[in-house]
């Protein structure tokens, strides 16, 4: 049970006061627009934690180092978002298991003395996904092969897409991505060069823009897709959070289509990494309207 005193601290009932906060992060280069701060700290403050969340600019030269500091600082945890998601790994003790897969880590947890790797981004899109639709038995189409449609490839495949069409403008990303769905995962894949406009085949379930198109301050950049190939009863998914009301976002709900933006997955793998943080259950609401506020949305 926990309270806060008169100097709004947080305190332990019968505990002495306490004066240190729990540390977590995020480690990124560039990071300052990077928004994870104020939804994970509004989490916090709205469950009476007294810990922290700091948004830190490492460069890649910095990242043994910034490690080594969040050991001897004993940081609870800390994101890692570009360019570190795959050069942290040699610096952590143990990946999880779908980090070991992708090959990617967006979440580092203590557990114990040991810095384990986990990966919450495909996670999180997949429960912004099944809030719309169930993913068992799914034509999915996803356009990017970088980390971000990696780690939605490879999640969406284990809760049961049964078919996924990765998109890419590079070939060789493309089909590494294809192999490891094949390889990997119960899911058929398959490669298409996105070379021109792409029609959406007909019996696709969902279709996801995974690439950075979009993406501030690009934020007039459209995808190649022939916006007519997009029905109503599709689910279309966007991940790009800033800004989260991208142009396939307004095109995809002009059509009727079951719309998920970038702020849905943000929050949900937030959800998630707090939950290895601090072994409570957020309210994934609280931070949603804190983003909200932030993009003024
Ligand atoms: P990467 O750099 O690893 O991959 C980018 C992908 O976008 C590649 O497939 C690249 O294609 C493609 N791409 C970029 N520009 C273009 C273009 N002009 N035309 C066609 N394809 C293009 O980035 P990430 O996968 O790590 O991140 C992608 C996006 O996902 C970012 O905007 C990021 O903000 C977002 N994201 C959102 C999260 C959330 O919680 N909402 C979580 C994680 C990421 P190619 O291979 O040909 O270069």
């Amino acid at each position: 049970m926990t309270e806060k005193n008169q100097n709004g601290k947080h305190k332990l009932s019968d505990a002495p006061l306490n004066f240190k906060q729990e540390l977590t992060a995020c480690f990124g280069q560039p990071v300052s627009e990077n928004p994870t701060q104020a939804m994970i700290e509004a989490a916090y403050q709205h469950h009476g934690l007294d810990w922290r969340y700091l948004t830190i600019e490492v460069s890649p030269d910095g990242l043994r180092d910034a490690v080594n500091g969040v050991r001897a600082m004993g940081f609870r945890g800390f994101n890692c978002t570009i360019p570190h998601k795959v050069a942290v790994i040699e610096h952590l003790d143990e990946l999880g298991e779908s980090a070991a897969l992708m090959g990617a880590v967006n979440c580092v947890c203590r557990r114990g003395d040991r810095l384990v790797g986990e990966n919450t981004d495909g996670k999180g899109f997949v429960e912004s996904l099944r809030e719309q639709v169930d993913p068992t038995g799914q034509r999915v189409v996803i356009f990017g092969a970088g980390g971000a449609a990696r780690a939605i490839g490879v999640e969406v495949a284990l809760a049961g897409a049964t078919h996924i069409t990765i998109v890419n403008r590079t070939a060789e990303r493309g089909n590494v991505l294809v192999e490891l769905l094949n390889e990997k995962t119960p899911a058929d894949a398959e490669f298409v060069l996105w070379d021109g406009e792409y029609t959406i085949p007909d019996g696709t379930g969902v279709v996801i823009n995974a690439t950075s198109i979009g993406l501030y301050p690009d934020v007039d950049a459209q995808l190649a897709i022939n916006l007519d190939s997009l029905s109503a009863g599709m689910v279309v998914a966007d991940v790009i959070p800033n800004p989260p009301r991208t142009h396939l976002v307004r095109e995809a709900t002009q059509r009727g289509c079951k719309v998920i933006d970038g702020l849905g997955m943000l929050v949900n793998q937030g959800v998630i990494g707090v939950k290895y943080w601090t072994g409570i259950d957020v309210d994934a609401k609280v931070m949603r309207q804190a983003l909200e506020a932030v993009f003024g949305s």
